[in-house]
């Protein structure tokens, strides 16, 4: 089984049930895209979404709890994602693990609630500016990909997301060769690990547009985007689509 082709589009704290009209129309332009197509809406819209898009697209939540249930106030579980229509989640995405602390350790407990539930998850690694300049991102991404990957992965249930700190939001992207360095690295462990390494999806995200997907998905061991800003308009994840397919 080669990798699956995946844009994944990551809205963050943006969008209301008036932002679902986006994806109406981008399922109009789009009725049988040559890939799979996830959106990951604020968990407020993910059964709304789920209902509207009815299979079509896959939908996803953005984070969830590693409990099953409990006192867990604000927080949600996998289960209760899974029940609102959702068929993945984000994980350990790097404001998640800036803004609210994430250990590599608190998204491998994330990702085996995420199997449990029926989830598949997206589980996101990527070095700092800092980082990178001080030469150390294969060993930044080697780390979180041990920690951060539990035993049970497989290709069915787990996608892998690189994702440059710097990159995100900022209109700055690696060039090929630094993609093309860090992804065959992510092969290449999860190879080592795993019986199906080969077949895992492995996503690009930090800054994707219309204008730069071609050139990114040309790029071995790139099977798809996490798309952040880009993902939120049709006009621009369209186009994203459509490099993929
Ligand atoms: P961006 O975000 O496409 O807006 O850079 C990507 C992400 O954080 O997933």
């Amino acid at each position: 089984m080669a990798p699956r082709k995946l844009a994944a589009g990551n809205w963050k704290m943006n969008g209301t049930l008036a932002s679902l009209a986006e994806i109406d129309q981008l399922l109009a332009d789009h009725p049988r895209p040559g890939c799979d197509v996830l959106i990951c809406p604020p968990a407020t819209l993910v059964h709304a979404l789920a209902g509207r898009v009815e299979g079509k697209i896959a939908v996803g939540g953005q984070d969830c709890h590693a409990k099953t249930s409990g006192a867990h106030t604000g927080d949600i579980a996998a289960a209760q994602l899974r029940d609102a229509g959702a068929s993945h989640v984000i994980l350990g995405h790097s404001e998640r693990r800036t803004d609210h602390g994430e250990t590599d350790a608190d998204v491998a407990a994330k990702s085996v609630a995420a199997y449990e539930a029926g989830l598949v998850a997206v589980i996101c690694v990527g070095e700092t500016e800092a980082q990178r300049d001080a030469g150390e991102t294969l060993d930044v991404i080697s780390t979180q990909l041990a920690g951060s990957i539990p035993e049970g992965a497989t290709a069915a249930n787990t996608v892998i997301a690189y994702e440059p700190v710097w990159a995100i939001g900022t209109g700055r992207t690696p060039t090929s060769e630094q993609i093309a360095e860090v992804h065959a690295l992510i092969r290449d462990r999860l190879a080592a690990r795993f019986a199906d390494g080969a077949d895992f999806a492995l996503l690009y995200g930090g800054s994707v547009k219309p204008g730069n997907a071609a050139e990114i998905f040309a790029i071995p061991h790139v099977n798809g985007a996490l798309v952040g800003g880009a993902s939120l308009r049709a006009a621009d994840f369209g186009p994203i689509i459509s490099a993929l397919s």
